[in-house]
């Protein structure tokens, strides 16, 4: 077999051929978008464009997108004291999910001894108790919560979530880069304050990513100051290719959306059909709602590296659910936070699908991991 069989989704994904279109169209572009003559203002109405897709996309108000070099950015630019929004806020402290990402994690630009951690079930949902409790200990919080995970595919109770930290005067922010185009994401349907995106997982460029605020926010401060692009809010000439090949990937991906969605959730409960046959198996996650594409699992004696590395030589690539910082892999703090031990969070194994998995991928996967299995697994 010389093709590859790529499973690493969440990760990243390949750019859609409209997105790719799209950015070779405004490489050709002179103009800066903020100048006023015709080369300027061409490359202006590309960015305008992709904004109208993005904020249409999750129901917001163009004006009310801001674009950023990535999700990361967006997330940085979302946590900050001094937000507020009506009779809620201004917030002095974070409140993050316990699985939230790293660059959530990392609390934006609050002191790290205003931020505070929520915790979860031991399938990685939220504690909503756990959440009402620290807000009612304490001065107006912004709270941070994914609306799915990016390693156990969990979705969040983001809509009840938002009830109970408004109806304490604090704010939601909502990082959806793993939802958003994958399932239905409204930022008003869910309450939320802000959400983040990114391009790269849905079939747009690496490196571009947007903050979405409700029209009813104020406060928003820049990290990024200088020019005055996006309304002040994130200065610095705007990235007009990755922009627009953002807005492209934005139209295809929510265009075929929930057929999709139900396409790759058949193959994704192929493929774990095939996983149970191997004893001892655990599929993280599996009892509560999740996306349709991802897949964290473990057995007994897996070592996630070396697992990673025998699906790779077999042509498939997949991830460890453990972050992997300066070659190490560490134990998963998701899956920590739910309260696995150090060896079944070091051990899991993550396979996400996408527009072009195929029924044959996901059989030569299961091939190459019975293969694998006999190999790796205790016993
Ligand atoms: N948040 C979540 C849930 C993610 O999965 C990622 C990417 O892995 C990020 C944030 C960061 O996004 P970016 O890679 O665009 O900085």
């Amino acid at each position: 077999m010389t093709a590859r069989v790529y499973l690493d989704w969440n990760a990243t994904t390949p750019l859609r051929p409209e997105a790719r279109a799209a950015m070779a169209a405004a490489w050709d572009l002179a103009g800066n978008p903020s100048s006023v003559h015709a080369e300027g203002r061409q490359a202006r109405r590309l960015v305008e464009e992709a904004r109208a897709a993005v904020a249409a996309a999750v129901g917001a108000l163009p004006r009310n997108v801001v674009f950023t070099s990535c999700g990361t950015e967006a997330n940085a630019l979302a946590l900050a004291p001094g937000l507020r929004s009506g009779a809620c806020g201004p917030v002095q402290r974070l409140l993050v999910s316990a699985v939230e990402h790293a660059s959530v994690l990392a609390g934006g630009r609050f002191a790290p001894e205003a931020v505070a951690r929520i915790t979860v079930t031991r399938s990685g949902v939220l504690d909503l108790d756990g959440l009402r409790r620290q807000l009612a200990s304490g001065p107006p919080a912004l709270v941070s919560i994914m609306a799915a995970n990016n390693e156990t595919g969990a979705l969040q109770p983001v809509r009840e979530a938002g009830e109970i930290v408004h109806e304490a005067g604090g704010l939601l922010h909502v990082d959806a880069i793993q939802a958003f185009g994958k399932i239905s994401f409204d930022i008003n349907g869910v309450g939320a304050d802000l959400a983040t995106l990114s391009a790269h997982k849905i079939g747009g460029p690496k490196g571009v990513g947007a903050l979405v605020v409700a029209d009813r926010l104020v406060g928003v401060e820049p990290v990024l100051r200088g020019g005055g692009q996006e309304l002040g809010r994130r200065a610095g000439t705007e990235n007009v290719a990755g922009i627009a090949g953002f807005g492209a990937a934005v139209k295809a991906a929510m265009a075929g959306r929930d057929a999709e969605a139900g396409r790759i959730q058949s193959l994704r409960d192929r493929l774990e059909r095939g996983l149970r046959q191997s004893e001892g198996l655990t599929l993280f996650s599996e009892e509560v709602a999740r996306l349709p594409n991802t897949t964290l699992f473990t057995a007994p004696g897996l070592k996630a590296e070396t697992a990673v590395i025998g699906f790779d030589l077999e042509g498939i690539a997949v991830s460890s659910g453990s972050a992997c910082s300066s070659g190490k892999v560490q134990p998963s703090h998701v899956l920590q936070a739910m309260g696995f031990v150090d060896q079944m969070a070091q051990g899991a194994v993550r396979l996400s699908l996408g527009w072009s998995t195929s029924e044959a991928d996901i059989d030569y996967c299961l091939k190459a991991w019975r293969k694998l299995a006999s190999a790796l697994l205790r016993g």
